[in-house]
């Protein structure tokens, strides 16, 4: 985040040496990764929040709320590709600095062709981009494909989203192979709410190799549980 040059802080535009002002950062809440081992599955609350899901492992800064959701939603709708950076490095200094084993790769979630060709961006892969710059880690956006076009998530109960993602990803054979090359993955998502686009991607990878390792990372958790 350190650019030596002085520029405005994302959240609070007073001057600032880094893209997030240090006052900014101090108010950030963050998840406790320690005391979860790096796994928030561990924490009561986000286990109650995600009662749906096959994955064993999710990683987080923190949950959805201001300023995170403000640059979040400042990259998503508006392309604001600096809150990439910030919220990347941010993500790296408290999620990844300490953890004990990397992956191998990241996969970032893919949106279908359509809505990627309509908004011609895709959040995660800005995101991931960045992690993987900061942290030393290879990023493939080729290996799960979205076969599915799927009606924004939003509004949806949890029934209807598992309903709306039945056969959503789909991985062809190139991929299948590619993928046997790994023992440990990341799967990433700017922002996990219930889980099923996860689960689903999750799902996805698993069926073509059981015995790999897949963590999952995403910025915020918006958890209603
Ligand atoms: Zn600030």
């Amino acid at each position: 985040m350190q650019t030596g040059l002085s520029q405005s802080c994302l959240v609070c535009k007073q001057s600032s040496n880094t893209a997030i002002c240090q006052y900014c950062c101090d108010d950030l809440t963050l998840f406790d990764i320690d005391r979860y081992q790096h796994n928030l599955m561990l924490s009561p609350k986000v286990n109650l929040g995600l009662p749906k899901v096959d994955f064993p492992q999710v990683l987080a800064l923190a949950d959805y709320q201001w300023p995170l959701s403000k640059l979040l939603t400042g990259l998503k709708f508006s392309k604001q590709v600096p809150n990439a950076h910030a919220l990347a490095a941010l993500f790296v200094k408290h999620c990844l600095s300490s953890i004990p084993i990397l992956p191998q790769l990241i996969i970032p979630m893919p949106l279908h062709k359509n809505r990627y060709l309509f908004r011609k961006f895709n959040q995660s892969i800005e995101l991931a981009k960045h992690i993987c710059n900061l942290s030393k880690l290879d990023m493939d956006t080729s290996i799960i494909n979205r076969c599915k076009s799927t009606p924004p998530q939003t509004d949806l109960s949890a029934a209807q989203r598992r309903k709306n993602l039945r056969n959503a990803f789909e991985i062809n054979e190139a991929a299948k192979q590619r993928l046997k090359n790994y023992q440990h993955i990341a799967l990433f998502d700017d922002v996990i709410t219930t889980g099923s686009t996860m689960n689903c991607a999750y799902r996805s990878l698993r069926k073509h190799n059981p015995d790999l390792k897949i963590d999952v990372w995403s910025i915020c958790l918006t958890l209603t549980g």
